[in-house]
């Protein structure tokens, strides 16, 4: 694993964490298809149920493909450990339940994806009592402004869904760092291959696999990615699920498992309570799709800007919110925290003709397929405010660019010519 940390990013996809199968020899991780693994004997049961020793016991809780899966993803963000989960969704379920308790708050940027926000804005609240505080963070000083006493997590999405806004990860993690309170980003749509949000301060990394890192449009999942710098144990008032003594193994995770307590905890509490643990075989393929990440986002960045270079020179378009175009108010922070100022492949993009236009130009796009998903080898299209952002308010849709005229793409690997004509055929 060491040795791993010195090589380079586009090595580490396709070697990061894992060694050929032991048992078989097999150069690829085998797809352990298999609900519970034989214990040598009672004592080492009792070990591994106490967490004395580290191995398989139930897939709930731990699976060697999806373990394979957790070791590579700790490795691309420069983390400590991972914990991967059934979707996107179920990672930010899985890292809040370790930190917030509740009638806690916590501060949410509110550009992020329209699912991510009925989570937090509905579920969460009725659910478990948790009070999401939204703020617009084009200005980092909001977060501040909404922190409480009761504030337990700033919540960030590093290149939003659907505007394609960059944050300045850096300014947010201040203010969490003075506040005492982890900052958790959702990297999903910049992947590790893009930007390191570690490198920037996050204490915690969030990801829907679904999209960019596996790649295909194959395989749902998510994962939560421990930077393993919070120092839960000083903070154990207000983290008493890390800091204090858990009552059913009897320990302190932050003391006990040092290097990766949250984790840790995300496996031995997180899914073993709560249950959503990612497939063995949606580990295997995000797994195979992680080993062409880097070529990917390349290829995807440059199309895209390629995409809103065309886009932007149209006469049927209002605007283009692409954060590679030098006019775009995100391009000064895409060069600071997007590799090579690559900013990914998904943005939005207005028409004159407003919400008709917009539903008009999706339904004609023959190419670009018209579907809910993003990140996909396949360039796709969709209208937000009547789509993936119709459960927010009015008020909401705007502040996360689900503009009624805004069209969202996430533009494929394809070649750009064709996805060009595409573009044209269906504006015209
Ligand atoms: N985070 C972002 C940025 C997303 O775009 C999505 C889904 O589109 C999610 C999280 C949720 O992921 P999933 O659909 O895998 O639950």
């Amino acid at each position: 694993m060491s040795s791993n940390r010195k090589m380079n990013i586009e090595t580490l996809s396709i070697h990061g964490g894992i060694e050929p199968d032991p048992a078989s020899g097999a150069r690829n991780t085998p797809i352990h298809q298999s609900c519970a693994f034989v214990f040598k004997g009672s004592e080492h049961a009792a070990d591994l149920f106490h967490l004395r020793d580290e191995g398989f016991i139930y897939s709930r809780i731990n699976n060697p493909t999806v373990d394979a899966l957790e070791k590579r993803l700790a490795i691309l963000e420069g983390g400590v450990g991972a914990t991967a989960t059934a979707s996107g969704l179920a990672a930010s379920m899985l890292a809040f339940s370790a930190i917030m308790g509740t009638g806690d708050d916590f501060v949410s940027s509110c550009k992020i994806y329209g699912g991510t926000t009925s989570q937090f804005r509905d579920t969460f609240k009725r659910a478990f009592g948790w009070n999401c505080h939204f703020v617009v963070p084009t200005d980092p000083e909001n977060f501040k402004r909404a922190i409480t006493e009761n504030t337990k997590l700033l919540f960030v999405e590093s290149l939003s869904n659907p505007e394609g806004a960059v944050i300045d990860l850096e300014a947010v993690a201040r203010i969490a760092e003075d506040a005492k309170i982890p900052m958790i980003v959702d990297n999903t749509v910049a992947t590790p291959y893009l930007c390191r949000p570690f490198d920037h301060g996050a204490d915690v990394i969030t990801h829907s696999t679904t999209k960019y890192l596996s790649g295909h449009g194959q395989a749902m999942g998510g994962a939560v990615i421990d930077g393993g710098k919070f120092d839960w144990l000083a903070h154990a008032d207000k983290f008493p699920a890390l800091g204090k003594t858990d009552p059913s193994y009897d320990l302190i995770f932050a003391e006990n498992f040092k290097d990766a307590p949250l984790a840790v905890h995300n496996h031995a509490v997180g899914l073993r309570d709560l249950g959503m643990n990612q497939q063995a075989q949606n580990a295997y393929y995000t797994l195979l799709g992680i080993e062409t990440l880097h070529i990917r986002m390349e290829r995807h960045s440059d199309n895209a800007l390629r995409v809103a270079k065309f886009l932007d020179g149209h006469p049927a378009v209002a605007w283009v919110n692409y954060a590679g175009l030098p006019d775009s108010p995100y391009h000064d922070l895409s060069k600071k925290y997007m590799r090579d100022g690559r900013c990914s492949a998904l943005f939005t993009f207005g028409l004159k003709g407003g919400f008709e236009a917009a539903v008009k130009v999706v339904e004609k796009a023959r190419l670009f397929s018209h579907v809910a998903n993003i990140g996909d080898t396949k360039s796709l299209i969709i209208h937000p405010a009547s789509t993936t952002h119709s459960e927010l308010h009015d008020d909401q849709k705007i502040k996360a660019g689900a503009l009624p005229e805004a069209i969202r793409l996430s533009v494929g690997i394809e070649n750009i010519d064709d996805l060009i004509a595409d573009l044209e055929q269906a504006l015209s």
